[in-house]
């Protein structure tokens, strides 16, 4: 039987695992916070990285100036955007993995999406599209499909969005501004996916 959403909600918010029990080291130096928007009816699907600073600072996801670009790409204001009956947004690790070295966010904890994302799916039945925000959503949902890189995944957009199946999945870059070089090598991201992309969250959310 597939439990309820509110069931999987309750226990991936109190998640400790990467903080009590982690799978790999160095545990996470910080009390989890687990971030998830998400409701049975919402059709979108937003799957991005892990939280930031601000975003662990403040629990909601994309309070910060990646989610201001990533609102400009999908068309939406922050009222529909943070509307979990229509927008669902699921990353790859829920809660913020800290800093490395060099001042950056780590990568997603290695142990969240194997613990909690078929469960959260499973009870995400109305999900038509993923969005699949940066390498490690990409893996996670094209699997072996992925290109070589990023930039060769999401060039590949038409093609992978026409697949089969649902949901359907459309890959992006992430909307971080360490990805501003990377937009402005590639102009048919603006002029040709995010247009396209506007018209299926319109669809969606309608
Ligand atoms: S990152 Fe995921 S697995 Fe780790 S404590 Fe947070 S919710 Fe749990």
């Amino acid at each position: 039987m597939t439990e309820s959403l509110d069931t999987v909600l309750r226990d991936l918010r109190a998640c400790r695992i990467c903080r009590d029990a982690p799978l790999y080291l160095p545990p996470l130096p910080h009390e989890p916070r687990p971030v998830i928007q998400a409701s049975a009816t919402a059709r979108l699907c937003i799957a991005g990285q892990a939280p930031g600073t601000r975003v662990h600072a403040s629990g909601q996801p994309f309070t910060d100036p990646s989610g201001v670009r990533l609102r400009n790409w999908l068309g939406l204001d922050e009222t529909v955007f943070y509307d979990a009956a229509k927008v669902a947004i699921v990353p790859m690790g829920h809660c913020f993995p800290g800093l490395d070295a060099k001042g950056g966010d780590k990568p997603p904890r290695r142990e969240c999406a194997p613990t909690w994302r078929a469960r959260v799916f499973e009870a995400l039945p109305a999900i038509e599209l993923v969005l699949a925000i940066g390498r490690y959503a990409q893996a996670w949902h094209l699997g072996s499909s992925q290109g070589a890189n990023l930039s060769e995944t999401v060039t590949n957009w038409r093609a992978i969005l026409a697949r089969p199946g649902r949901p359907r999945i459309l890959p992006l870059p992430h909307p971080s501004w360490r990805n501003n070089t990377w937009l402005k090598r590639n102009p048919w991201f603006d002029e040709d996916l995010v247009p396209v992309l506007r018209q299926e969250v319109a669809r969606l959310i309608a």
